[in-house]
């Protein structure tokens, strides 16, 4: 069970559909789960916004046992099975909530241990107690960043969440993805390497800045059902991660760094 992470707009949900759908196509069985009420995390593999879980569990007034499986879960691209768990209402109730269903709900379906590998897209920055939840659950955590401060700051507190939960959980790091990389202009991850060695964790990816990827999000494909220059060096990356996290990846647990030093240890770099 893996569990993604970033700030929002970073990129989560398009580096976890690819990154499912590349599982997928080495022969795993993937449920991809969104977590975010934009529930737009699993459009890339099924080309459609799919209903929540919480609107569904709404329709039959909180009723578990009148859901079936497909009202919840659509199959998509490469045979990932797509669920998109929803939000609270906004201003009241709890992500933790909406994530302790869920997991409910697949258990109830006997699914939750059918899957070789079950993917959480978890919105937000901050976590706060609720959309930690997933952290209870899952195997590696990942984070999305790009190679700037905003991005980096974010990382920093998502790697505190993960090193905290792994005091009482088995969850462990799996590394950062590095995504929106300038591979025109060369490199364009140094500071996130940094960051990367500076906490203990490791570069599990990079995933170009292209606007194939673009694109793709936009006609709710994959990058895999996509054609036009750069198709090779934007899906070359989520192959080899998802070859390290269907093998033996490494992890760690983070050792962030504090909120005001991070920026003098940034500012340094
Ligand atoms: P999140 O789930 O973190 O909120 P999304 O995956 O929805 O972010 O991505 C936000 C936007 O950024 C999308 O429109 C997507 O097309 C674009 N995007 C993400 N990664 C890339 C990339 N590597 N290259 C080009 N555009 C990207
Ligand atoms: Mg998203």
């Amino acid at each position: 069970m893996i569990a993604i992470y970033g700030k929002g707009g970073i990129g989560k949900s398009t580096t976890s559909a690819n990154l499912s759908a590349a599982m997928a196509l080495r022969g795993a069985k993937v449920l991809q789960i969104g977590c975010d009420p934009k529930h737009d995390s699993t459009f890339p593999l099924t080309g459609m916004l799919q209903p929540t879980v919480i609107d569904v569990l709404d329709e039959v007034d909180f009723h578990i046992e009148d859901i079936s499986r497909e009202d919840v879960i659509r199959t998509g691209f490469a045979g990932v099975d797509a669920l998109e768990a929803g939000g609270p209402p906004a201003g009241s109730g709890c992500g933790g909530y909406v994530v302790g269903e869920t997991v409910k709900l697949l258990k109830e379906f006997g699914l939750y241990h059918k899957y070789d590998v079950i993917v959480f897209d978890v919105l937000g920055d901050v976590v706060c107690g609720g959309f930690s939840a997933p952290l209870n659950y899952a195997d590696y955590g990942i984070i999305v960043a790009c190679n700037d401060f905003d991005s980096i700051f974010a990382a920093n507190r998502l790697s505190l969440a993960i090193a905290q939960k792994s005091q009482r959980h088995k969850v462990q790091m799996a590394g950062i993805i590095a995504n929106r990389v300038d591979h025109v202009h060369g490199g364009g991850t140094s500071l996130l390497e940094q960051f990367a060695e500076t906490v203990n964790t490791r570069i599990l990816g990079k995933v170009p800045y292209h606007d194939l990827i673009r694109r793709s999000r936009l006609a709710g494909k994959t990058l895999f059902e996509m054609e036009g220059p750069g198709k090779d060096i934007c899906v070359q990356p989520f192959y080899e991660m998802a070859d390290q996290l269907l093998g033996e990846p490494v992890t760690t647990i983070p050792t962030p760094l504090n909120d005001r030093e991070i920026f003098d240890v940034i500012g340094g770099w």
